[in-house]
């Protein structure tokens, strides 16, 4: 009966029985739980008793699930619940879970345990983080995602502000552009630009950057603008628009491996040019308006007087830092410009103080007021 009684009856007098209101076992008695996780078998009609201390006959009603970072989930007693929460495991999936960043702005969710392994693979924890700052050859600043960095460095904008032209540009100024190095005389030039505090340009050419990786970080350093003078003084014209672009792309992504810089203008390899190289290339083309022939004479007088006496305002001055005459020369150039006013800028300053700038695709021989 429900209040426990008990009687044994034959099998086939059951239904009788049952007729007369005897119940089988598991009709009178019930397994309850409590929040410890221990059960027992109480009376059924005793169950509101005991759901009034605290025990239930749904084991679900004792245990809460509980989600580890791994994924994985648990169902815990209520009572153990508090010591599960302090050992990592969490009362909700979201908590279970974080949301990470790729580098295109995708959003993704994934369970904690994974997170390491994803920041291992480009993605990130925040918005902020999967972003950067990229910088216009004129200053002009963005922020985008870092997988749209890339199609942007390659056209000529950097990771890196541009230095800030401290040109006058209602004084004269003139553009010593340095070809065909970083060699063995780069550091004297540079010695005597600092001496100075002189700006210039070093038209750099790739294949050279891992013998003369220290004077390409102390052009860096020093402030001094870097260009591209191709990977191999290739002339350009020999190859079509998109090699050509690509001959730049690996100058200038081997510079910026190097410095964290990445050139901004071009000067092609004998000045030779045209306007399909010029527009895959996505970089202004510098030319220049006095060559000094510096490479022909190796003359330290005759590079001198090349410059000293044709030199005018907006001058972009070609020389090559791989010879010694070269060096000798700039020692006494130097100088020489400042007593007589002009001030010594890199080409993109004298771009940015007369022109607001440089353009993609142009080609300059010189930047007159
Ligand atoms: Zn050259």
């Amino acid at each position: 009966m429900p209040d426990g009684r008990e009687i044994a009856v034959r099998s086939d007098d059951v239904p009788r029985w049952q007729d007369k209101g005897w119940l089988q076992w598991d009709q009178v008695y019930t397994v309850i739980y409590n929040s410890q996780g221990e059960n027992r078998e109480v009376l059924r009609i005793d169950l509101d008793l005991w759901r009034g201390q605290g025990w239930s006959d749904n084991i679900a009603d004792m245990q809460t699930t509980l989600f580890a970072d791994d994924g994985s989930r648990a169902a815990v007693w209520n009572d153990y619940v508090e010591d599960s929460l302090a050992g990592g495991l969490h009362l909700t999936e979201a908590e279970a879970q974080t949301l990470l960043y790729g580098a295109d702005g995708t959003e993704m969710t994934v369970w904690n345990a994974e997170v390491e392994a994803y920041l291992t693979q480009g993605f990130y924890r925040t918005p902020e983080e999967a972003h950067t700052v990229i910088y216009s050859p004129d200053g002009a600043e963005m922020t985008v995602w870092r997988a749209e960095a890339e199609a942007y460095l390659a056209q000529g904008w950097s990771e890196t502000p541009p230095a800030r032209s401290t040109a006058d540009p209602n004084r004269p100024m003139v553009a010593l552009t340095f070809d065909d190095g970083p060699g063995p005389y780069t550091d004297k030039i540079l010695n005597c630009l600092e001496k100075y505090g002189a700006k210039a340009t070093f038209y750099v050419v790739g294949n050279r950057l891992g013998t003369y990786s220290k004077q390409l970080k102390r052009e860096a350093e020093t402030g001094m603008e870097i260009g591209c003078h191709s990977w191999s003084h290739t002339q350009l014209t020999t190859l079509n628009a998109s090699a050509a672009a690509n001959d730049i792309k690996r100058t200038n992504d081997r510079v910026n491996e190097l410095t964290g810089i990445r050139p901004a203008t071009v000067r092609p390899p004998y000045g030779s040019h045209n306007a399909a190289i010029r527009s895959a290339a996505g970089a202004p083309f510098i030319l220049w308006s006095v060559d000094t022939l510096d490479w022909k004479t190796r003359n330290a007088d005759s590079t001198y007087n090349a410059v000293m006496n044709s030199v005018k305002d907006g001058d972009i001055i070609l020389m090559h830092d791989i010879h010694s005459a070269t060096a000798d020369a700039v020692e006494r150039i130097v100088p020489a410009l400042i007593e007589r006013g002009f001030q010594l800028v890199t080409v993109s300053e004298m771009g940015s103080a007369r022109k607001g700038g440089l353009t993609a695709g142009s080609a300059y021989s010189s930047i007159r007021p």
